[in-house]
Formats: structure tokens, C-alpha cells, sequence
């Protein structure tokens, strides 16, 4: 478990994009357990829930009429419709939580990626790669969830998300499950190193310094 007892001011944010199948959620949900300072944001989707999935947990699933009201109102920071169906990250809570001092953590895809760029120059962009089309495959085939057209049009769809992945500063290559969470740690721990981020989390050691 990692703790960090000193709380920056302004939090981390890091943006994960990856094609559906590549493992991103997994990585997520054992960083998140290990690490207590991240908060993931809980996107608002058109989509269906899937088996097992809660409201208010996986996502905030709504209907496009709500949706769309919702991004009338400016209430996104970033929204997109990936594979049919809308998703959009919550401009209020995204805010707040940068502003508690706590690390946040987008699972967004790339159109969604570019648009939290123009608000957040700083954020961490990290692009999760399959090590091979195939593999892709065959895990969107082995996780049972999706229809046999549903997976063929998120292959499709793949490539493209693939092709943004020079967008990000870092990728990882998730071959092997373990291997891929530690580069996962090492890119937050790196992340937190900045000089900006470190100022702000120990003025009381730089400002003396004659650093600010
Ligand atoms: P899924 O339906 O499989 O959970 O997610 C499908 C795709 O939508 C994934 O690429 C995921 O990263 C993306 N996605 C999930 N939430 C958001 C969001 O809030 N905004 C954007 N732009 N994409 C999202």
C-alpha cells in the first residue's frame, strides 16, 4: 500500500487511453488498490451496463436525452461518442478533486484525451498498447461480454485509437499483467517528481531554497 502523507495542492492528472481490450481497466482497478491518493473519475455513458456493472460504480449510466442536455449545459469537460454510444467525465468533479490535492485519473479514449489536453497542458497521457492485433482479439473474445458484431466494430475502432497513441508521453506494451502495472507505478511515481508538482507540495522546502 503506498501512502503519501504530504497532500499537494494541486493534484496529478493522469489521462489512460487505450483500445477496448487492452487491459486498461484491469491496470486501473490494482494501481487504484495500491494507491490511495488517486481518484477515478466515473464517466457519464449512454451505453448499456453490463453484466455486473453498478450504477454510480463503473459508470454514471444515463439516457442521450439526458446526455445531451447535460453537455448543452456545459456540465463535460471532454465527451465523445466511441462505438455508438456517448461518454462524457464530469467537469465539476474533476475540478474539485484537482483542487482537494488528490491525483486524478481519466479512462477516456482519444477524442476525450485531446479535449482534457487543451484545458490541462500538464496532464499525463499514457497509452496502453495490446502487443498485437491478435491478442486484441482474442481477449475481446474471451471476456464474453460483448456481441460477436459489437467486437468487430471495436477491432475496427482499435486501429484507430491506436494511431493516437504517438499523442501520449508514455506507453506501455501490456503483455505481461505484472510487467505492465509496475511501468503503470513507475510513470505516477515519475509523474509526482516534477518539479512543478513537487514546489507545490513543499514550498517550505524550495521558497527558502530560493526557489519558486
Ligand atoms: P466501455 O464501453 O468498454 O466501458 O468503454 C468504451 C470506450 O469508451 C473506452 O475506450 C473508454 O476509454 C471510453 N470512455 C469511457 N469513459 C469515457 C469518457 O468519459 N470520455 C471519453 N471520451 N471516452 C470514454
Amino acid at each position: 500500500m503506498i501512502t503519501d502523507t504530504h497532500t499537494p495542492k494541486s493534484g496529478s492528472l493522469f489521462v489512460i487511453v487505450a483500445p477496448s481490450g487492452a487491459g486498461k481497466s484491469s491496470l486501473v482497478a490494482e494501481l487504484l488498490q495500491q494507491d490511495t491518493n488517486i481518484q477515478l473519475s466515473i464517466s457519464y455513458t449512454t451505453r448499456a451496463p453490463r453484466t455486473g456493472e453498478v450504477d454510480g460504480v463503473n459508470y454514471h449510466f444515463t439516457d442521450v436525452v439526458n446526455f445531451l442536455a447535460m453537455r448543452a449545459h456545459g456540465d463535460f469537460i471532454e465527451s465523445a461518442e466511441v462505438h455508438g454510444n456517448y461518454y462524457g467525465t464530469s467537469k465539476t468533479w474533476i475540478n474539485a478533486a484537482l483542487a482537494s490535492g488528490k491525483d486524478v485519473l481519466l479512462e477516456i479514449d482519444y477524442q476525450g484525451a485531446q479535449q482534457v489536453r487543451a484545458h490541462f497542458p500538464d496532464m499525463v497521457g499514457i497509452f496502453i498498447l495490446p502487443p498485437s492485433l491478435e491478442v486484441l482479439k482474442e481477449r475481446l473474445e474471451s471476456r464474453g461480454t460483448d456481441a460477436p458484431e459489437v467486437i468487430a466494430t471495436r477491432l475496427v475502432n482499435a486501429k484507430i485509437e491506436i494511431s493516437h497513441a504517438p499523442e501520449c508521453e508514455y506507453v506501455i506494451i501490456n503483455t505481461v499483467f505484472s510487467t505492465a502495472l509496475t511501468q503503470l507505478q513507475a510513470i505516477v511515481h515519475a509523474a509526482r517528481l516534477r518539479y512543478a508538482v513537487q514546489l507545490a507540495r513543499s514550498p517550505e522546502i524550495f521558497n527558502p531554497l530560493g526557489l519558486s
